[in-house]
Order: C-alpha cells, then structure tokens, then sequence
C-alpha cells in the first residue's frame, strides 16, 4: 500500500505552495479524473492539495462580451449561464454533451483542460505506454487503436485528446490565465495543448505547481450563431468519435467570417485553420464546405481501424456548417 496525504487549500498562494513543496504533489479539483487515475495505479500522487475552496468558481462577463470563467466553475453551471447560451451556444452544447449530468456537477473547468487522455492502454498500468512511463512504447500503434488520433499524431502516441469544451474554446482563442511558483501566466488554448511528437508525456506548458485561475473567451460576434456537434457510439456518457464546433458569418451569400474546431480525431483539441482559410469568401454551399473539409482532412494519417474517421470528420464538419447557414445560401 502507497501511502497518499491529502490537504485541503483555504488560499490560491497556500495550494501553490502545498504542491510546490512536494514533487509527488497534485491539485485536486472535482476529481473525476484524478481519483480514477490513482485507483488504477495510473498516477501516484503522494499528496492530493483539493482546491475546492479557492474562490475561482465564478462567471464573469467582460467588456467587449468576452468571459471570465472561474477555473473551478463546474462543467453543469457554466453551460446555464445566461451569457453563455446566448453568445457561445457552442461552449454551452459542448459542456452539455459530455459526461454524464453527475459528472458534469462535480467536474471543474480547469480539471477538464488537464483531463487525461481515454486511451485504454494508458489507463492499464501493464501495457507500454509512453505518455505513461516514457520510453517504453506504444501500444496502440499496433493494437485497438478504432477511436484514436488521425491528425497531430507522432510515432511515440496516437492517442485523442478528450475534452469537448476544449474544441469550442479553441474555435474561440480562449486565453487560459495560471499562477504558479514562477507568476502568473497567460496562454493561448492553442498553445495550452502540446502535440505529442517526441515528449507524449508532456500535455500541456503547466509547470509542477502551476494552477489553472480563469480561462477567458474574448468576445465574438459570429459564436452567436455557433454550434458543437458530436458524433460517438452511444447517445450519452461517452467519448467523441468526432466533433465540430463551428461559428460562421454570411455576407452576400458568401462565408464572411468562420471558426472551426474538431475533436476526438487529433491529439489536441484542433483548430481547422487550413479549412477556415479554404472557406472565407467563397460560396455558403454543401460543395464549398465540403472541399474545405477535405483540405483539412489532406494531413490525416489513418490506420486501417480508424479510417473511418477521415470520412465521418467531412461529413460531420458539412453537417456543421450546413446547420448553421441553412437557408443563407
Ligand atoms: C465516465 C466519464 C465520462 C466522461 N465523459 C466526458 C466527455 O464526454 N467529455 C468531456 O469533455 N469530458 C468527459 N469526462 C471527463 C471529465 O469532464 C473530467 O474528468 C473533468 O472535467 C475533470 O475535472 P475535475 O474537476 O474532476 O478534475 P480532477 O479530476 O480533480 O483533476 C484532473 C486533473 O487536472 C488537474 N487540475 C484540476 N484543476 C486544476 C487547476 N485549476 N489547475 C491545474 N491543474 C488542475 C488535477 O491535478 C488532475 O491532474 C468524463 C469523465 C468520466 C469519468
Ligand atoms: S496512444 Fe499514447 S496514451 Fe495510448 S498507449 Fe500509445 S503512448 Fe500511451
């Protein structure tokens, strides 16, 4: 048996300092991840700081109509904001669509950007997984590799990365605010999420101890009109085969302004820049949507077991921007 402490933080500096002091030291917010991955021999944390009662659970409106949300906001009361279903019904859909209601009560904002990756091989402590324990291989290159990573991929891991709000903050230029041992930090959510390439084991630029405090949405005309869509094997509780969000603008019958995302086809949240640049001024039409989607499906490197995704990932990004101009064209 491991011996585990467990601490509970009054203040953001105190949490700070609690995990800095230890090198086994983690934060500990909803844990609806981290618990699970400690049971399972995954992580082995010495000593568990919960972060439960900072004061970073609130949602802010900032001037502009940009947000403010708290890290330890929960999943379920950012999607009921008011601001939020009406500027970034995206964020709202995506928060709605994962996990299950339960989950979503008790999982924080900043927890989900630092959630670990569904592939089922890093969660079996026996099989070589290098984002695990580095160097020892990867399983899925060889293995039950159906749900994994088409885009972003690397030798060293395939796996997707799972969050769903992630892809609608991506789409959005979320700003991800931290506080550590070396100061405060602003990162661009795209630069929050780290491929994997040959260092799977790091996921995103957070030193040890540094604290998810805010993520910031600037404010977004065209997310008014916006839509997460989601496609997986069962309705509820479950992992994204694909996902889109997307926001668009039509002008004259022409796309005008654009945002796209994808998730669960690359090993970061992605933002489809090479099909946003393919759609700005041309047609709002099923045949421009559809060759921008193949342009940015072009990267992809499938596997005989997830092939299927190239396709599904076209049809879905289609079906996305479809809703949301029906009728504009
Ligand atoms: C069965 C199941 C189904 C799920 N389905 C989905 C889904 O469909 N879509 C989806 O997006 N997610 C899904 N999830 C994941 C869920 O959303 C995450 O587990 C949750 O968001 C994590 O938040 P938490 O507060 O519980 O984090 P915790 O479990 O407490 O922490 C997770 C990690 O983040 C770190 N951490 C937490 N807060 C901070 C912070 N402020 N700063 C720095 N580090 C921090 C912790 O140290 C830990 O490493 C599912 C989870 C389960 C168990
Ligand atoms: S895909 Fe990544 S997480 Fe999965 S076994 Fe390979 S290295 Fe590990």
């Amino acid at each position: 048996m491991r011996p585990l402490s467990y601490a509970r933080a009054t203040d953001v500096d105190g949490a700070i300092a609690a995990v800095a002091r230890r090198d086994d030291g983690a934060f500990l917010a909803g844990g609806t991840t981290e618990v699970d991955l400690v049971r399972q021999n995954v992580l082995r944390p010495g000593l568990l700081v919960d972060i439960n009662d900072l004061p970073l659970n609130r949602v802010e409106d900032l001037p502009g109509g940009g947000l403010r949300i708290g890290a330890l906001a929960r999943m379920s009361d950012v999607a009921r904001v008011p601001g939020v279903v009406a500027r970034f019904p995206m964020i709202s859909q995506a928060l709605l669509l994962g996990a299950s209601a339960q989950l979503r009560n008790m999982a924080s904002m900043g927890g989900n950007l630092c959630q670990r990756v569904r592939c089922s091989y890093f969660r079996d402590a026996a099989s070589p997984c290098n984002k695990r324990d580095p160097g020892s291989g990867c399983a899925a290159l060889g293995g039950f590799n159906r749900g994994h990573a088409i885009l972003g991929t690397s030798d060293k891991c395939i796996a997707t990365h799972p969050s769903d709000v992630a892809v609608a903050l991506v789409a959005l230029d979320a700003v991800v605010h931290t506080r550590g041992p070396g100061g405060e930090m602003a990162i661009g959510i795209d630069d929050f999420f780290l491929l994997p390439g040959d260092t799977p084991e790091r996921e995103h630029p957070l030193e040890h101890a540094e604290l998810i405090t805010a993520i910031e949405v600037p404010g977004a005309p065209v997310a008014r009109r916006s839509v997460y869509l989601k496609f997986r094997d069962r309705e509820s509780y479950e992992f994204a085969l694909v996902s889109v969000a997307a926001a668009v603008r039509i002008q004259d019958g022409t796309v005008a302004e654009v945002r796209l995302a994808l998730g669960g086809v690359a090993t970061k949240p992605w933002r489809a820049r090479r099909a946003e640049t393919a759609l700005l001024g041309r047609p709002a039409s099923a045949t421009s949507f559809a060759l921008a989607a193949r342009q940015e499906l072009a990267a992809a490197m499938p596997r005989p077991m997830n092939a299927f995704k190239v396709e599904l990932t076209q049809r879905a990004m289609v079906r996305a921007l479809s809703t949301l101009t029906d009728g504009e064209a």
